[in-house]
Order: C-alpha cells, then sequence, then structure tokens
C-alpha cells in the first residue's frame, strides 16, 4: 500500500449550471475509497484566458489524500468528467466545457510525460489556479522548486479579473 499524499485538484466549467456542476463534483471526487476529502477554496467567478470568446468559468481548488497512484488519479477524475458530460472537441482544446478536473499536485510526485505532467505545467500562469490554491495552503511549496504559492503570485503574468462568489 502506497502512503497517503496530499493532492490537490482544480476544477472549472462554463456551460451550464457551473458552480453546482464545480460543487458538486467536488463531493463526487471523495466517492472513492481511496480519495478522502480536506478542504476547499471558494468558488471563483474568472474570466477565461487562452481562448478568449466564451463565458466566464467559475473555478475551484480542493486538497484530498489519496494513496492511488497518479495515474489512477487520471483516469479516475477523467471517469468523473465524464459522467458530467464532458465532451472534446479537438478544434477547440481550450474551449467551453461543463467540467474540467487538473491534477495541480500530488505528494512530491514530478512527472513529465505525453500523458501526465505534474506538478500542472500551466499552473504558475492561472491566477485562478494560484489564488485558490492561496486560500487553502498559502505557505505551499511547490515540489520540485523553492516556491510558495505566494512566491508564484507575485510573478504571475496573468491580467485577467477574477472575483470570488
Ligand atoms: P486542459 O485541462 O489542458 O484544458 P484536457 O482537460 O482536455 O485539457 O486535458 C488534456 C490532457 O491533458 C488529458 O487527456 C491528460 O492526459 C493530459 N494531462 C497532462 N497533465 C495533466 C494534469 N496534471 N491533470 C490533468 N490532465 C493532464
Ligand atoms: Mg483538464
Amino acid at each position: 500500500m502506497n502512503k497517503k499524499q496530499a493532492l490537490y485538484l482544480g476544477f472549472g466549467s462554463n456551460i451550464g449550471d457551473s458552480g453546482h456542476f464545480v460543487t458538486r463534483a467536488i463531493k463526487e471526487v471523495a466517492g472513492n475509497p481511496h480519495i478522502s476529502y480536506v478542504s476547499q477554496s471558494s468558488l471563483w467567478y474568472t474570466e477565461p484566458l487562452y481562448d478568449t470568446n466564451q463565458p466566464h468559468f467559475v473555478n475551484a481548488v480542493a486538497k484530498y489524500h489519496s494513496d492511488l497512484d497518479p495515474y489512477e488519479i487520471l483516469d479516475y477524475i477523467q471517469l468523473i468528467e465524464t459522467r458530467f458530460l464532458r465532451l472534446r472537441n479537438p478544434l477547440r482544446p481550450k474551449g467551453p466545457r461543463t467540467l474540467d478536473i487538473d491534477i495541480l499536485f500530488y505528494g512530491d510526485h514530478c512527472i513529465q510525460t505525453d500523458k501526465l505532467t505534474i506538478p500542472h505545467p500551466r499552473f504558475h500562469e492561472r491566477k485562478f489556479i494560484l489564488f485558490p490554491m492561496a486560500e487553502i495552503d498559502v505557505n505551499y511549496r511547490v515540489p520540485g522548486t523553492l516556491m510558495s504559492i505566494t512566491d508564484y503570485i507575485q510573478r504571475c503574468p496573468d491580467k485577467t479579473n477574477l472575483e470570488k462568489i
């Protein structure tokens, strides 16, 4: 049995009842017997960052403990995305979605493969990840670096608007 490690997941939605989807999905993740809920951020109402011609998002971060392998976590969160009718449009990879769940950080894992990168490769350029992370663990030190979430917020180039709901 692997040891329990802190798992931080990022949630986002901009189709349908997004606040409700994110809130429900945070609970559903903890339906796995190997994932236990610890805490969550506020919901944030955020301006789209990459593909900007789409509705605002609702984003949040939740913290769990888990002893699963990182790839098992990826499979499981993709199953939950599918339950929320997440459809992928290959022509618009950063387009609207009912639910996106990303693995942000997992214990001290540092992984870089085609299928999975942990820490999440774009966490540092997204206020919609950094601000909710700061609500949960402001002094969190990012694995593989000497920097905290606060340090990353100070260096973040993201100029989009976001507000707590
Ligand atoms: P995005 O989250 O970048 O908007 P998707 O949710 O469609 O896009 O994810 C695309 C692929 O990214 C997934 O199929 C998964 O294999 C890969 N991926 C790589 N690293 C991660 C991660 N840390 N969390 C979630 N998915 C990841
Ligand atoms: Mg994703």
